[in-house]
């Protein structure tokens, strides 16, 4: 047997075409590993999605914005272009045509989809790129996004990086600037304030252990010592997550000693 994956685009303008984005065999005889769908048609059917769909979107934004938005007239079309977008299904060459402006504009060329789409990453790759790569090394993350996504192909551990760092940068910036005195008010208010406790030097590690009754299982155990200028050094070790043989439980456990 053999199956057709169509896709219909509804826009303003009405139906299009059903374009066939992907096609699968099957034997008919069934079998445990032919059931269903496997990951390499998955991965290709969401590319194939994803291509009409940004197709389709990019074609009918840039016919909208064809019209001057002085007096509405239609803009001369230059040239076709196309921009590249890193999306979660695959990199996207995104029309992108250029009209010249029209009269009552000032002269050049126009490219709007540029400016609708200044950013080359979606969201959404961003988000699980940093989501991933927070927890494993960027060449893994690579490898992991390779496995069930059908990203772009030459996506590397640097590019991953380099995402990673720029969401960085952006969440840093709206934080604000950084503040390094906390303390305010006249000289009075600030001679009235009680003395800072002396220094504290915090040092910390972290490591997984092995579970001694249930070998596959891992846990995380993060230890510290607190070395104070004046008394008593203290250590501590926090286990923030632990997985217990047959049921997920997760628990918080803080022990200080001395
Ligand atoms: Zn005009």
């Amino acid at each position: 047997m053999r199956f057709h994956l169509q896709l219909v685009a509804e826009t303003t303008d009405g139906h299009g075409e059903p374009r066939t984005v992907a096609s699968f065999e099957r034997s008919d005889a069934l079998s445990i590993d032919t059931l269903g769908l496997s990951l390499d048609e998955a991965k290709s059917m969401l590319a194939a999605v994803q291509l009409v769909v940004t197709d389709t979107q990019a074609h009918v934004e840039a016919s909208r914005q064809r019209a001057c938005p002085c007096c509405g007239n239609a803009r001369q079309l230059t040239d076709r272009r196309t921009i590249k977008v890193r999306t979660l299904f695959g990199k996207m060459s995104v029309p992108n045509p250029r009209y010249r402006r029209c009269e009552c504009e000032f002269p050049g060329l126009a490219a709007p989809l540029v400016s609708i789409l200044p950013e080359r990453v979606t969201p959404e790759l961003l988000e699980l790129e940093a989501k991933w790569a927070s927890l494993m090394a960027y060449g893994v993350t690579v490898k992991l996004l390779r496995d069930v996504l059908p990203i772009d192909i030459a996506t590397n551990a640097q590019t991953v990086r380099n995402d990673v760092l720029g969401v960085a940068k952006r969440l840093e910036s709206e934080l604000g600037p950084e503040k390094f005195f906390f303390a305010s008010g006249c000289q009075g208010d600030l001679d009235a304030m009680p003395l800072p406790d002396p220094p504290i030097t915090v040092g910390i590690d972290g490591g997984y252990i092995r579970d001694r009754t249930d070998r596959p299982n891992n846990f995380e155990v993060i230890v510290g010592k607190s070395v104070p200028e004046e008394g008593t050094v203290r250590r501590f070790g926090f286990v923030s997550c632990f997985q217990m043989p047959s049921v997920l439980q997760l628990q918080t456990t803080f022990g200080t000693f001395a």
